[in-house]
């Protein structure tokens, strides 16, 4: 038997308990309650970031070795699964990009996050909600014949989530043909009335991208594509809680509007994470990094993120919010949305992805499929 044992304080599902959780080939063999353990360290389920561009100076889209720098970048930081991120791009670059995730996948590095597929964030978006993508790259859904894009959902399992904004010409009926193939689409990038934010998720989108940010939003007259993400319980939403995508003051009507099982953190953090202050490029464009901000050189605009899902976390947990609640939103939802059942809770038979953090919730060590990992040097 080659046991390990993470102890400390479990999140588990609905509390929070001392005590053992042993893995036994890679999977959690047992949870073991033990009031010995209480002053130990919180134990979580790995995180799991569905929207992701780059960590640690490595671009999602860079050149070979990339996917490995960043999969192993993320891990330290708690990240145990991950679905590597495209911004927007031409049709054949996004089809380079996955092809190039899809033969990697077999071979990522044992050290580093678990890749389980790819995401688009465009380029069905819409022009009048840009954000940081490049508008030379955006197109309208009934311009590109379904079989271009035919090869991308060639393999099940691989294309995960793309963001589409359901007011364009041709979107609903792509985001059909998507979910056939179970790509799930995000709804985002948007200037969506509500009707047709609600046409967008009945066509058979189950998320949505970056709550808030680059889309119609909450009004008295003219509700957008926020107001129906919130008030849908059965769709999931990504929320960026980086304290500077969404202001603190709507954190808590975000919490009380969102059922908690439809909460999905994401990082959508971009290469530059975790290199510190300086400049570099996303999708073409200039960004710059100062702080924990990364913005557009030409415009100011937010330009993704630079945190990881453990800054997220440590947010949520320091503003009040229920560890399980924290927890899930950042690895069972994630998981749930893209119908990976395998891992993501405490719970003898699955997948033993677990993170040990410290008391003021910074990441100490990480355990991916049974192996423990180092956490990051510094938070
Ligand atoms: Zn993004």
């Amino acid at each position: 038997m080659s046991e390990v044992i993470a102890r400390g304080r479990l999140v588990l599902e609905d509390s929070v308990l001392p005590g053992r959780v042993v893995v036994d080939r890679g999977r959690i063999a047992r949870v073991e309650l033990d009031e010995a353990e209480s002053a130990g360290p919180w134990i979580m389920p790995g995180f799991v970031d569905v929207h992701v561009h780059g960590w640690g100076g490595h671009d999602a889209m860079g050149p070979d070795g990339s996917l490995d720098g960043m999969a192993r970048a993320l891990l330290r930081r708690g990240v145990t699964s991950f679905v590597p991120t495209a911004v927007t791009a031409p049709i054949d670059a996004l089809l380079e990009f996955g092809e190039c995730v899809r033969r990697w996948m077999p071979v990522a590095p044992a050290d580093g996050a678990d890749p389980l597929g790819f995401n688009l964030e465009g380029p069905f978006i819409s022009p009048r909600r840009i954000g940081a993508q490049n508008p030379a790259f955006v197109r309208a859904p009934a311009d590109v014949p379904f079989r271009e894009l035919e090869p991308l959902a060639a393999t099940p399992n691989v294309f995960r989530l793309t963001t589409i904004a359901p007011e364009t010409p041709g979107a609903l009926d792509l985001i059909g043909a998507l979910a056939e193939r179970r790509t799930w689409t995000s709804l985002g990038h948007s200037v969506a009335t509500a009707g047709e934010a609600m046409a967008g998720y009945d066509a058979g989108a189950r998320t949505t991208t970056h709550l808030f940010n680059a889309m119609s939003g909450v009004h008295q007259h003219t509700p957008g594509l926020a107001t129906v993400a919130l008030s849908r319980d059965d769709v999931y939403t990504e929320v960026v809680f980086d304290g500077h995508h969404i202001d603190r003051l709507l954190w808590q009507l975000i919490l009380r509007t969102k059922p908690a099982h439809r909460l999905v953190l994401v990082s959508d953090a971009v290469s530059l994470a975790g290199t510190g202050d300086g400049r570099g490029t996303l999708g073409g464009l200039d960004v710059e990094v100062h702080g924990d901000e990364c913005r557009l050189v030409s415009n100011g605009a937010l330009a993704g993120s630079v945190i990881a899902l453990d800054a997220a976390v440590r947010n949520l947990a320091r503003f009040g919010v229920p560890l399980p609640v924290v927890s899930a939103a950042a690895s069972a939802n994630p998981l749930a949305l893209l119908g990976v059942s395998d891992r993501g809770r405490i719970v003898a038979g699955l997948r033993a992805d677990l993170v040990e953090l410290g008391e003021g919730f910074e990441v100490r060590r990480v355990m991916r499929a049974g192996a423990w990992h180092e956490g990051p040097a510094k938070v």
